[in-house]
């Protein structure tokens, strides 16, 4: 069989590293419609990998058992799974509001790869020991408390811009820098930090990091050429995200991450070991680093993606 080239940003060799891409890479609703999806992402991205890894792709002993690995992965991977829900859902929105069909088809395709990163998360913790019917019960033991601090308040907000307003720009910009860019810096450390712990982990990562380089590109290269055609309606964006950072400075994310980092020290002390000279970063290794430490890594990680892209939308007075 042969088959469509795959474009380099999406290849699973090939693609840049989630912050290089979303950093360098300028890709547009345009390039990424449908037809780019079909061949790039479920032939190529994909291709072998439904469940977001190979088959013969799996933890280690000591993150399938019991213990700080383990339950650090789990509530990570919980609160992940509901968050993708949420946005797929909330993109529904964006899909019935697209003022084109370019946007229309990059925003159907966005809304299959969440609901796709959704069930990965998800289906990642039956490798962890949880059982299949257990699922949601335990999704929503490991994660509701921070479901319903962190990520409801953050849905209000967006359901207000998309569902209320009808705003579909307000509710790009909401999506693209202050959920995804402050995300995504935190899912390239994860899949950093899983990669010898648990392959299987930091290939999902992985593949969600390839299609979030396109989610972040796309959704500034929308938001760029709209202000580009509407600069009147630029004060109207900054209030926007003001309120959004004002918001985000209320939501305890740092005490869920610390919680998280903590979990994983504990996973160090007992099996550092195993991750040898396996370097988080370049000229750093994992097993020297502390919890502090990849908290801000990720954080000046997330505050570089944010300036680039303001700067690329032309809102660089947001920050
Ligand atoms: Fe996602
Ligand atoms: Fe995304």
């Amino acid at each position: 069989m042969t088959s469509a080239h795959i474009p380099v940003e999406a290849d699973w060799d090939q693609a840049p590293s989630l912050m290089e891409g979303a950093l360098n890479l300028e890709l547009s609703a345009a390039t990424c419609d449908l037809s780019y999806w079909l061949n790039a992402v479920p032939q190529g991205t994909l291709r072998g990998r439904v469940l977001g890894h190979s088959d013969s792709v799996r933890p280690l002993d000591v993150v399938r058992q019991e213990g700080p690995l383990n339950t650090a992965l789990k509530q990570e991977l919980a609160f992940r799974s509901l968050a993708e829900e949420k946005a797929t859902r909330a993109i529904g929105h964006l899909v019935a509001l697209a003022p084109d069909n370019d946007c229309m088809e990059f925003y159907a395709t966005q809304l299959i790869d969440e609901a796709r990163h959704a069930m990965v998360f998800r289906s990642h913790l039956l490798q962890l020991g949880t059982a299949e019917r257990e699922l949601s019960a335990e999704i929503d033991r490991l994660a509701a408390d921070d479901r319903d601090a962190i990520l409801v308040p953050l849905e209000d907000f967006g359901l207000r811009v998309l569902r209320d307003e009808r705003d579909f720009i307000g509710g790009v910009l909401i999506l693209t820098v202050l959920v995804e860019g402050v995300l995504a810096p935190a899912a390239e450390l994860s899949e950093r930090k899983w990669r010898v712990f648990d392959p299987a982990a930091a290939d999902i990562e992985r593949g969600a990091g390839i299609d979030e380089i396109r989610h972040l590109t796309v959704g500034s290269s929308i938001l760029r050429e709209h202000l580009r055609r509407r600069p009147q309606d630029k004060p109207r964006l900054l209030e926007l995200m003001a309120e959004g950072y004002k918001l985000w400075g209320r939501l305890p994310t740092s005490e869920q991450l610390l919680r998280r980092e903590n979990l994983f020290q504990q996973g160090i002390q007992e099996h550092g070991h195993l991750l040898g000279d396996y370097e988080a970063w370049p000229g750093r290794r994992l097993k020297d680093t502390t919890p502090q430490e990849r908290m801000e890594t990720g954080q000046d990680w997330a505050h570089r993606m944010q300036r680039t892209r303001l700067a690329f939308m032309g809102l660089e007075e947001a920050v």
